[in-house]
């Protein structure tokens, strides 16, 4: 079974704000330092440790290329970690990447670049449950009650039981994800992950593996320190093992 892994990084991170103080050469939170790491690194050393992955694709914006391609070559990776064109969208940039597919893809798997905590047990459990089943993505349930409003009004609550909140990897055989994007391009449809891209296919229901809520999606400035926390948590669980 040949599995591609996207990790989409050529976002702006404009939420992090310019006066981030994390600004180790670029405010983009794909490309923070954590422990002296650009946190894309940390991600993809999560993906070459899983012996489920043949290949990775990181679509980036063209002026992060030539560094992150020294620094890929300088990491000696396990797995092969290629580089795709940065898109103005997220849905751009995965479909950039998944064009670049060569022949023979099983399994295309789409993580976030900024989702460095994802474990390994995870990746495996979403990648299985998708070769059975065609569409698999990983989410967790809300501890918060969902209210949908109108402006500042709510108009209804929506009961929890039915709720997931979708996180990545969101994982699909390669000739529904394709569709799905060829679909979504036909239709001028714009989705915020994959899956809802897969969804309106109305070709195969998708399934949802349980997550953590420590695959998190380093966003604002205040994450950072969430960050810096599971790491620190992540080390020590190695040294103990
Ligand atoms: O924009 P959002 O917060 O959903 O970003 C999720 C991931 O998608 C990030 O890793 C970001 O770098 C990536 N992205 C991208 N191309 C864009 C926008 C976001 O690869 N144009």
């Amino acid at each position: 079974m040949k599995v591609s892994v996207i990790l989409p990084a050529a976002g702006l991170g404009t939420r992090m704000g310019r006066a981030s103080p994390e600004k180790a050469g670029t405010s983009r939170k794909q490309f923070m330092l954590l422990d002296g790491a650009p946190i894309l690194l940390h991600t993809i050393r999560k993906f070459v440790a899983c012996p489920l992955v043949s290949e990775i694709v990181v679509a980036l914006r063209r002026e992060e290329r030539q560094w992150v391609g020294e620094m890929l070559r300088r990491e000696q990776l396990a797995r092969p970690v290629r580089m795709a064109a940065g898109g103005d969208t997220r849905q751009e940039s995965v479909g950039n990447a998944l064009a670049s597919l060569a022949d023979g893809v099983d399994l295309v798997a789409v993580h976030d670049a900024v989702r460095p905590f994802i474990d390994p047990a995870t990746i495996e459990k979403v990648i299985l449950e998708a070769a059975e089943t065609g569409a698999a993505i990983v989410g967790i349930v809300p501890v918060d009650t969902v209210k949908q409003v109108h402006r500042n009004k709510i108009r209804a609550t929506i009961p929890r039981d039915r709720l997931v909140l979708a996180q990545t990897p969101q994982v699909f055989r390669y000739d529904l994800l394709r569709e799905a994007f060829a679909r979504a391009a036909e239709d001028g449809f714009a989705g915020t992950d994959e899956a809802s891209l897969v969804e309106r296919l109305d070709r195969v229901e998708v399934s949802v593996v349980a997550g953590s809520d420590r695959n998190l999606k380093i966003t604002k400035p205040s994450d950072m320190d969430l960050a810096r926390l599971f790491l620190s948590q992540e080390q020590a669980a190695r040294k103990a093992s």
